[in-house]
This record gives structure tokens, sequence and C-alpha cells, in this order.
């Protein structure tokens, strides 16, 4: 009844609800902030040029890109890739998310170390993130604990994945409001506690990843230890 277990739920549902908490209050406080023009009258693409060049990283391209809030910085084009409306749109949530974004474009240009970090556990988190599960499962049906072990630990590399994350994702944030601030692009302190408001709910859906990925682990091993009790 491995599938089914009802303890998974115990362990999982926190995390989970934390999860759900999280993404509401990014859909709210975007939502929110999309509707409220900047006082620039900026697009987010304007937005991007302007600070890119205050940063130095005039040769860090943008493109805009489909779907909502997809926006992110690849490292690997060095290129911003924004949603239609945050790179079309004049609003204060343009502001914040793109500064998020160029937060990770300068990280990357001053070989921040925990974005490198991160970038070189990519392809063992692909791999770790479904070989893990199920590795643990077979170790499980073949009663080898060595295998099911091995499973956990490539499994741990996605926690360590979610954890590295963290300080990325909260330094970019970081980042972003100091040059929205010193660049005089939000222009009163009005809209930059809405740039926080933005950046701070998608801040928690980073530390709700962590949290989920590490009851998951720990879900494994609870269940590991507590089988080799019960032999
Ligand atoms: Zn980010």
């Amino acid at each position: 009844m491995f599938f089914f277990d009802p303890l998974y739920f115990v362990f999982a549902l926190p995390a989970l609800l934390l999860a759900l908490y999280a993404q509401m209050k990014v859909q709210s406080a975007y939502n929110k902030w999309l509707q409220v023009p900047n006082r620039r009258g900026w697009s987010g693409m304007d937005t991007a040029r302007y600070l890119l060049s205050a940063n130095q990283l005039g040769d860090v391209g943008v493109k805009g890109i489909p779907g909502k809030l997809t926006d992110h910085y690849d490292p690997r084009d060095r290129t911003l890739h924004l949603s239609q409306d945050v790179a079309n749109g004049r609003s204060v949530a343009s502001l914040a998310i793109v500064a998020h974004e160029i937060g990770h474009a300068v990280q990357d240009s001053t070989n921040y170390a925990p974005l490198k970090m991160r970038g070189a556990i990519v392809p063992a988190v692909q791999v770790g993130s479904w070989v893990g599960p199920l590795m643990f499962l077979l170790g499980f049906l073949l009663r080898s604990p060595a295998i099911a072990w091995l499973g956990v630990i490539l499994f741990g590399v996605t926690f360590v994945f979610a954890l590295i994350t963290l300080p990325v994702e909260l330094n970019a944030s970081t980042r972003a409001l100091a040059m929205l601030r010193e660049n005089n692009v939000v222009a009163n302190s009005e809209e930059a506690s809405a740039a926080k408001d933005v950046l701070s709910a998608a801040a928690l859906t980073y530390i709700a990843a962590l949290a989920q990925s590490l009851m998951t682990l720990l879900y494994y091993v609870f269940l590991l230890t507590g089988s080799s009790r019960r032999r």
C-alpha cells in the first residue's frame, strides 16, 4: 500500500497547503499590481532596457514569451524572457518582475556562486527527480535497503536544488528593490512597497517548494528507517 499511504499526507499536506497559499498570494499580488499603472508610464521592455544599461548589461537580450508569470532570465542565452503582460504592460508589477529578472542577470555576470551551483546541478536534478523515487520504490519491492537509500540520495538532489534556489531568488529580489530605488524607477514609497509586495509573495513560493521537497525526503527516510525497525 505504498502508493496510498495516508502517512504520506501527514508529511506532504502542510507543505502542500503552504504552496497553495503562496500561489494564491502571488496571483493576488500580481493581479492587483498589474492593474496599477506605474508613474513613469514605462513598459516592461522600457524598464528592462533602462535597468540593463544602468547595470552595464546592455548586451543582455530581451525577448517576449507567451504565458502568464513565465518571466525568467536564461543564463544560457543571456536573455530576459518576459511574458506579454509584463513586457508590454506599464504596470507596477512589470517594474518589480523585470527588475527581479535583471537581478538574475547581474548574478550571472558577477558569477554569484549560488546561481552557478544551481545551474551546475540542473542535469542531476532532472535525472534524480524521477529516477530517485523509482529506485526508492524498486528498493522497497526488492527489499533492498541499499537500492532504496540510493533512491533517497538521488532524490535528495532536488532538495539541494530547492535549498540553493532560495538564496538565488531572495538575492535577485533584494537587488531588484535596490536598483528600482537607486535608479528612481519607482517614483515613490508607494510604488516601492508595491514592488516589494509582488516579490515577497514570489519568495514564499520558493520557501514552499523547499518545504515540499524536504517533507517528501523526510517521508522516504521515515519509511526506510521505520521498515527496518519493524523487521
Ligand atoms: Zn527569480
